[in-house]
């Protein structure tokens, strides 16, 4: 049986990334490892062929660059199966980002992604790992970075700019963007002073509307005229959604006619190029997580993961996420009744309320699987209360839903 790696919380970014990859024959399914070692600290349950298959069905369909935003979760072995899926642009926003990116994969190309950064994270991202594109929204981000990459031979500058509103899970406008007429002025700076000039902005996370990249390209395209500036890249960001319980999104396709009509119809150079930087759409559903319950109380379960380790998004967010039991030595009923589930630590803000369907006589001991956490699960654990354990496996199992786009391809045990 595989062994089961350790893993603390808030450690993703700081460990040594050397280590032997797994041979897909060798990988088991989620309920073999259950059986085997009962776990009872959260188990991670990586699907490298998944991850891969998303990879490459995004790359197969977006029609330009794919940068994979790497916050969404940093964790190597789901670096190394995007690179298997034909990703080789990272959207990178820290120093400790960046150095895990090119530790990993010397050739890659990494982007800078952040619009407000440390002068010595830019100095030492331009000298020491040659990344030679950023993102600002302020004058004075701009003339920092001038400022910290001296001659800057080859810069490339990206004017990240508030898109019009759209129906997503997160509004992302709130903290980042320059208004239209702010980002016609850092445009004509920027071509001044770069070799390269871009667009860039970011719909929302989890964005359920296609025409929402139309009408953020149409804006762009406006202010890239009304600064007179011919740019070389147009990045639509990130924002592509999956599935959850009670949400479908509109498939991949839709996104991509919209983006790619959008682009044909905004009279921007021939020459510029498409980026986007997905991140929620390559990984969510390459990861779950496998909980242990360890009391219930009417129809809460207590569990030993929660909102302070992978699950916050189904805390305040309230995402809801596909759950299932998994119980190796007995039967089980069907998976009709609503549960709500409270994490380990002593907060009452640790609280999932899903609803969460499970069969009517869960009990103690009882493990869950909860599927689509491979975005911004892992990546948001902490260490609070001590409960920063967990175990992680990799195996060959489907996701626990499908996202319309991605089911398409086959996955290889
Ligand atoms: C978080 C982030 C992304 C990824 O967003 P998703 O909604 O997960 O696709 C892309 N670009 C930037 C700048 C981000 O901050």
């Amino acid at each position: 049986m595989t062994e089961l790696r350790h893993r603390s919380a808030v450690s993703p970014l700081r460990r040594a990334v050397a280590g032997r990859a797994v041979r897909p024959a060798a990988r088991p399914l989620v309920d073999e490892v259950v059986r085997a070692h009962r776990p009872d600290e959260p188990l991670h349950c990586l699907r490298p062929t998944v991850l891969a298959a998303a990879a490459e069905a995004f790359v197969a369909a977006f029609p330009g660059d794919v940068l994979y935003a790497v916050k969404c979760n940093p964790e190597p072995a789901v670096l190394r199966a995007l690179w298997a899926g034909g990703v080789r642009h990272f959207d990178c926003a820290s120093p400790a980002e960046i150095r895990l990116v090119r530790q990993l994969f010397p050739d890659a190309s990494v982007h800078y992604m952040h619009p407000v950064k440390a002068r010595s994270a830019v100095r030492s991202a331009w000298r020491d790992h040659g990344v030679r594109d950023f993102s600002l929204d302020s004058a004075e981000e701009l003339e920092r970075i001038v400022a910290e990459v001296g001659d800057a031979q080859g810069l490339g500058l990206f004017v990240r700019l508030t898109p019009p509103k759209a129906e997503t899970m997160y509004d992302l406008s709130g903290k980042f963007g320059a208004t239209p007429e702010a980002a016609v002025g850092l445009l004509r700076r920027a071509r001044a002073v770069a070799d390269r000039v871009g667009i860039c902005f970011h719909v929302g996370s989890q964005c359920m509307e296609p025409a929402a990249y139309a009408r953020a390209i149409a804006l762009a395209a406006e202010v890239a005229a009304a600064a007179g500036v011919a740019i070389d890249v147009l990045d639509v960001g990130g924002g592509f959604p999956v599935s959850y319980p009670d949400v479908t999104p509109p498939a991949l396709a839709l996104y991509m006619r919209e983006i790619a009509g959008a682009f044909a119809a905004s009279g921007l150079p021939a020459g510029c190029r498409l980026w986007a930087e997905p991140g929620r759409a390559l990984v969510a559903p390459g990861v779950s997580v496998v909980v242990q319950v360890q009391h219930r109380r009417d129809d809460a379960l207590f569990i030993n993961d929660g909102v302070y380790g992978s699950l916050s998004d189904a805390g305040a967010p309230r995402f809801r996420f596909p759950a299932r039991l998994i119980r190796p030595d007995a039967a089980a009923g069907p998976p009709t009744t609503a549960f709500r589930l409270f994490g380990p630590t002593c907060d009452s803000a640790d609280r999932m309320d899903g609803p969460f369907l499970l069969p009517a006589d869960m009990r103690e001991g009882d493990w869950i699987e909860i599927g689509q956490l491979g975005a911004y699960g892992a990546a948001l654990r902490t260490a609070f209360n001590g409960f920063d354990q967990a175990r992680i496996v990799e195996v060959r199992d489907r996701p626990l839903i499908e996202t319309p786009g991605y089911g398409a391809i086959a996955v290889a045990a």
